[in-house]
Protein backbone atom coordinates (compact mmCIF):
# COMPACT_ATOMS: atom_id res chain seq x y z
CA UNK A 1 0.00 0.00 0.00
CA UNK A 2 1.48 3.33 -0.95
CA UNK A 3 1.81 6.06 1.46
CA UNK A 4 -1.68 7.92 -0.27
CA UNK A 5 -4.18 4.84 -0.28
CA UNK A 6 -2.86 4.19 3.28
CA UNK A 7 -4.25 7.28 4.56
CA UNK A 8 -7.36 6.86 1.99
CA UNK A 9 -9.00 4.58 4.35
CA UNK A 10 -11.95 6.43 5.17
CA UNK A 11 -11.07 8.11 8.37
CA UNK A 12 -12.19 12.04 8.76
CA UNK A 13 -8.64 12.73 10.47
CA UNK A 14 -6.19 14.77 8.27
CA UNK A 15 -4.70 12.24 5.97
CA UNK A 16 -1.23 14.12 5.01
CA UNK A 17 -0.03 17.48 6.30
CA UNK A 18 2.69 20.09 5.04
CA UNK A 19 4.28 22.27 7.19
CA UNK A 20 5.85 25.04 5.65
CA UNK A 21 9.02 26.21 8.06
CA UNK A 22 10.29 29.96 7.75
CA UNK A 23 11.63 33.08 9.00
CA UNK A 24 8.88 34.72 7.10
CA UNK A 25 10.51 38.11 7.39
CA UNK A 26 8.61 38.79 5.61
CA UNK A 27 6.72 36.28 3.47
CA UNK A 28 6.31 36.49 0.23
CA UNK A 29 4.95 34.57 -2.89
CA UNK A 30 8.39 32.45 -3.54
CA UNK A 31 6.75 30.65 0.42
CA UNK A 32 2.81 30.98 -0.85
CA UNK A 33 3.81 29.04 -4.64
CA UNK A 34 5.95 26.36 -3.05
CA UNK A 35 3.42 25.71 -0.41
CA UNK A 36 0.64 25.58 -2.89
CA UNK A 37 2.16 23.67 -5.09
CA UNK A 38 3.17 20.97 -2.23
CA UNK A 39 -0.02 20.93 -1.12
CA UNK A 40 -1.66 19.96 -5.33
CA UNK A 41 0.99 17.32 -5.78
CA UNK A 42 1.06 15.54 -2.58
CA UNK A 43 -2.35 16.07 -1.92
CA UNK A 44 -1.76 17.73 1.27
CA UNK A 45 -4.98 18.21 3.66
CA UNK A 46 -3.53 21.24 4.65
CA UNK A 47 -0.39 23.26 4.61
CA UNK A 48 0.85 24.78 8.33
CA UNK A 49 2.79 27.53 8.41
CA UNK A 50 5.37 27.59 11.15
CA UNK A 51 7.05 31.07 11.91
CA UNK A 52 10.27 30.27 13.61
CA UNK A 53 11.09 31.68 17.22
CA UNK A 54 15.05 31.96 16.67
CA UNK A 55 15.96 30.38 13.42
CA UNK A 56 19.26 28.19 14.80
CA UNK A 57 21.04 29.07 11.25
CA UNK A 58 20.09 33.20 11.26
CA UNK A 59 21.68 34.25 14.57
CA UNK A 60 23.98 36.84 12.68
CA UNK A 61 21.29 39.44 11.68
CA UNK A 62 18.31 41.00 13.86
CA UNK A 63 15.12 39.33 12.85
CA UNK A 64 11.78 41.03 13.12
CA UNK A 65 9.55 40.64 16.23
CA UNK A 66 7.57 37.87 16.02
CA UNK A 67 4.44 39.51 16.57
CA UNK A 68 5.09 41.10 13.06
CA UNK A 69 6.18 37.89 10.70
CA UNK A 70 3.49 35.77 12.47
CA UNK A 71 0.72 38.59 11.66
CA UNK A 72 2.19 38.83 7.95
CA UNK A 73 2.11 35.12 7.51
CA UNK A 74 -1.31 35.79 9.02
CA UNK A 75 -2.68 38.34 6.05
CA UNK A 76 -0.78 36.15 3.38
CA UNK A 77 -2.92 33.03 3.64
CA UNK A 78 -6.18 34.68 4.24
CA UNK A 79 -7.72 33.83 1.21
CA UNK A 80 -6.47 30.07 0.98
CA UNK A 81 -8.78 27.74 2.99
CA UNK A 82 -6.37 24.97 2.94
CA UNK A 83 -3.43 27.40 4.24
CA UNK A 84 -3.59 27.67 8.36
CA UNK A 85 -0.36 29.30 10.78
CA UNK A 86 0.94 27.72 14.15
CA UNK A 87 2.86 30.04 16.89
CA UNK A 88 4.01 26.96 18.20
CA UNK A 89 7.71 27.75 17.57
CA UNK A 90 6.93 31.29 18.94
CA UNK A 91 5.53 30.35 21.93
CA UNK A 92 7.90 27.91 22.59
CA UNK A 93 10.82 30.58 22.90
CA UNK A 94 14.40 29.31 22.18
CA UNK A 95 16.10 28.14 19.64
CA UNK A 96 14.00 26.80 16.87
CA UNK A 97 14.19 23.56 15.54
CA UNK A 98 12.04 21.33 13.55
CA UNK A 99 12.41 18.17 15.17
CA UNK A 100 11.22 19.20 17.75
CA UNK A 101 8.32 21.05 16.20
CA UNK A 102 7.74 17.99 13.54
CA UNK A 103 7.43 15.72 17.32
CA UNK A 104 5.27 17.70 18.26
CA UNK A 105 2.56 18.31 15.14
CA UNK A 106 2.95 14.06 15.28
CA UNK A 107 1.41 14.65 19.10
CA UNK A 108 -0.78 16.75 17.90
CA UNK A 109 -2.20 14.81 14.91
CA UNK A 110 -0.95 10.99 15.41
CA UNK A 111 -2.49 9.76 12.24
CA UNK A 112 -1.35 12.30 9.63
CA UNK A 113 1.84 11.74 7.67
CA UNK A 114 4.19 14.88 8.30
CA UNK A 115 5.83 16.26 5.15
CA UNK A 116 7.74 19.42 5.92
CA UNK A 117 8.45 21.99 2.76
CA UNK A 118 11.50 23.40 2.27
CA UNK A 119 12.93 25.29 -0.68
CA UNK A 120 16.61 23.90 -2.39
CA UNK A 121 18.66 26.32 -0.61
CA UNK A 122 17.37 24.88 2.91
CA UNK A 123 17.61 21.33 1.83
CA UNK A 124 20.97 21.52 0.90
CA UNK A 125 22.11 22.51 4.36
CA UNK A 126 20.06 19.81 5.99
CA UNK A 127 23.25 18.10 7.38
CA UNK A 128 23.54 20.64 10.07
CA UNK A 129 20.19 20.64 11.07
CA UNK A 130 19.49 19.53 14.74
CA UNK A 131 19.11 15.72 14.65
CA UNK A 132 18.54 15.34 11.30
CA UNK A 133 18.46 11.50 11.49
CA UNK A 134 15.78 11.74 13.91
CA UNK A 135 13.96 14.35 11.80
CA UNK A 136 13.99 12.16 8.92
CA UNK A 137 12.86 9.11 10.23
CA UNK A 138 9.48 11.35 12.03
CA UNK A 139 8.62 13.38 8.26
CA UNK A 140 9.22 13.13 4.52
CA UNK A 141 11.08 16.15 3.51
CA UNK A 142 9.78 18.01 0.03
CA UNK A 143 11.91 20.52 -1.66
CA UNK A 144 11.38 22.41 -4.13
CA UNK A 145 13.79 24.16 -6.84
CA UNK A 146 14.41 27.49 -5.94
CA UNK A 147 16.08 29.72 -8.69
CA UNK A 148 20.03 30.16 -7.86
CA UNK A 149 20.46 26.42 -5.90
CA UNK A 150 20.58 23.34 -7.33
CA UNK A 151 18.66 20.53 -6.15
CA UNK A 152 20.61 18.17 -8.44
CA UNK A 153 23.45 18.35 -5.49
CA UNK A 154 21.46 16.89 -3.18
CA UNK A 155 23.13 13.25 -3.23
CA UNK A 156 26.57 15.00 -3.26
CA UNK A 157 25.70 17.49 -0.58
CA UNK A 158 23.96 14.48 1.41
CA UNK A 159 26.25 11.61 0.65
CA UNK A 160 26.86 10.92 4.25
CA UNK A 161 22.95 9.95 4.51
CA UNK A 162 22.19 6.32 4.30
CA UNK A 163 19.60 5.41 1.13
CA UNK A 164 17.33 5.10 3.68
CA UNK A 165 16.79 8.30 4.80
CA UNK A 166 17.75 10.19 1.80
CA UNK A 167 14.79 8.34 0.14
CA UNK A 168 12.99 10.65 2.79
CA UNK A 169 13.77 13.57 0.52
CA UNK A 170 11.11 14.43 -2.22
CA UNK A 171 11.82 17.00 -5.06
CA UNK A 172 9.26 18.75 -6.42
CA UNK A 173 9.83 21.52 -9.09
CA UNK A 174 7.96 24.98 -9.35
CA UNK A 175 7.69 28.28 -10.99
CA UNK A 176 11.14 30.06 -10.31
CA UNK A 177 10.93 32.81 -8.45
CA UNK A 178 13.49 34.68 -8.15
CA UNK A 179 12.63 36.79 -4.51
CA UNK A 180 13.95 36.76 -1.22
CA UNK A 181 12.82 38.33 2.24
CA UNK A 182 16.42 39.23 2.16
CA UNK A 183 15.88 41.56 -1.07
CA UNK A 184 12.40 42.19 -0.15
CA UNK A 185 14.32 43.75 3.31
CA UNK A 186 16.71 45.38 1.19
CA UNK A 187 13.92 46.72 -1.34
CA UNK A 188 12.17 48.62 1.33
CA UNK A 189 15.15 49.96 2.65
CA UNK A 190 16.42 51.59 0.01
CA UNK A 191 13.05 53.00 -1.62
CA UNK A 192 12.61 50.51 -4.71
CA UNK A 193 8.97 48.50 -5.16
CA UNK A 194 8.34 45.30 -3.28
CA UNK A 195 4.77 45.07 -5.07
CA UNK A 196 4.18 42.01 -6.95
CA UNK A 197 6.85 40.11 -4.75
CA UNK A 198 4.38 39.22 -1.87
CA UNK A 199 1.22 39.96 -1.47
CA UNK A 200 -0.50 43.48 -1.51
CA UNK A 201 -1.91 43.02 2.65
CA UNK A 202 1.68 42.00 3.33
CA UNK A 203 3.20 45.12 1.96
CA UNK A 204 0.55 47.20 3.23
CA UNK A 205 1.55 45.99 6.81
CA UNK A 206 5.49 46.94 6.22
CA UNK A 207 4.81 50.70 5.76
CA UNK A 208 1.92 51.03 8.42
CA UNK A 209 4.65 49.34 11.00
CA UNK A 210 7.49 50.89 9.56
CA UNK A 211 9.49 47.24 9.37
CA UNK A 212 12.91 47.29 7.25
CA UNK A 213 13.03 50.93 7.37
CA UNK A 214 17.18 51.14 9.31
CA UNK A 215 18.14 48.00 9.49
P1 LIG B 1 15.92 35.19 3.87
O1 LIG B 1 16.42 35.88 2.64
O2 LIG B 1 15.69 36.11 5.03
O3 LIG B 1 16.69 33.94 4.22
P2 LIG B 1 13.96 33.63 2.44
O4 LIG B 1 13.34 34.32 1.29
O5 LIG B 1 15.05 32.64 2.16
O6 LIG B 1 14.43 34.71 3.50
P3 LIG B 1 12.97 31.97 4.55
O7 LIG B 1 11.98 32.42 5.57
O8 LIG B 1 14.41 31.89 4.92
O9 LIG B 1 12.81 32.96 3.27
O10 LIG B 1 12.53 30.61 3.87
C1 LIG B 1 11.59 29.72 4.37
C2 LIG B 1 11.52 28.54 3.42
O11 LIG B 1 11.03 28.93 2.15
C3 LIG B 1 12.89 27.90 3.13
O12 LIG B 1 12.74 26.50 3.08
C4 LIG B 1 13.26 28.46 1.77
O13 LIG B 1 14.12 27.58 1.06
C5 LIG B 1 11.90 28.54 1.11
N1 LIG B 1 11.88 29.59 0.07
C6 LIG B 1 12.03 30.92 0.26
N2 LIG B 1 11.95 31.60 -0.88
C7 LIG B 1 11.73 30.69 -1.86
C8 LIG B 1 11.58 30.79 -3.29
N3 LIG B 1 11.65 31.97 -3.91
N4 LIG B 1 11.37 29.63 -3.99
C9 LIG B 1 11.33 28.45 -3.33
N5 LIG B 1 11.47 28.29 -1.98
C10 LIG B 1 11.68 29.40 -1.25
MG1 LIG C 1 16.27 31.93 3.71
Amino acid sequence: MDWKEEFRRGDDRPAAIGIMGGTFDPIHYGHLVTAENARHFFSLSRVIFVPAYRPPHKKQRRISPPEHRLEMVRLAIASNPHFTVSDMEISRRGPSYTIDTVLAMQQAYPAARLFFITGADAVLEILSWHRVTELLQNCTFIAATRPGYQLGQLRHNLSALPEVLLRRILTMEVPALAISSTDIRQRVREGRPVKYLLPEAVEDYIYRQALYQGD
